[in-house]
């Protein structure tokens, strides 16, 4: 979903996303692997002093391989939404004059913003964490049984599914 940042009224537009929400549902897939059911949550969009504001939450809610072991751990999390974009045409030269604060800080060109993109970047603020199955002696198991095996045979470790388990509020 595209959002053009000037028409984005004064006090602000809200975009509310469902389960039916296929794009959200899409970029979710995308940046966590696994397979994302649904993806509701409310994003607010709001301009300020040339910065775009975009606040909110969001719920993922499906299945994603352990990082470990591969087995489907069911997630659904909700994931706070806090970041500021600012037009690429106000980019300031060479990010190493950035400060901190600043650093947090995303691009959106040509006037338009990518809501897809939003939630990837969400997603992808996530990503330190692991997502772990419940039954830790279960999963090793598993793993020794995995790690064992052929090399080959073991799951494709997307680092995606590292973001979900023990998100909190
Ligand atoms: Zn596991």
């Amino acid at each position: 979903m595209r959002i053009v940042v000037q028409k984005i009224p004064e006090e602000g537009q809200t975009v509310s996303l469902d389960d039916q929400t296929a794009w959200a549902q899409q970029a979710a897939n995308e940046a966590m692997g696994g397979s994302i059911r649904g993806m509701s949550g409310q994003l607010h969009l709001q301009v300020r002093h040339e910065m775009l504001y975009v606040t909110g939450e969001l719920c993922p809610a499906g299945t994603v391989s352990c990082h470990r072991c591969g087995q489907s751990v069911e997630v659904a999390h909700t994931l706070l939404v806090d970041l500021r974009y600012i037009g690429a045409e106000h980019k300031p030269e060479g990010s190493f004059e950035l400060s901190t604060s600043e650093l947090d800080m995303g691009w959106y060109d040509e006037g338009t913003l990518q809501l897809a993109d939003v939630v990837s970047e969400v997603i992808a603020l996530a990503v330190p964490m692991k997502i772990l199955c419940e039954d830790a002696k279960a999963c090793e198991q598993r793993y020794k049984a995995f790690a064992s095996d052929d090399e080959q045979e073991r799951p494709a470790s997307h680092s995606g599914f590292r973001a979900l388990k023990n998100w909190t509020r």
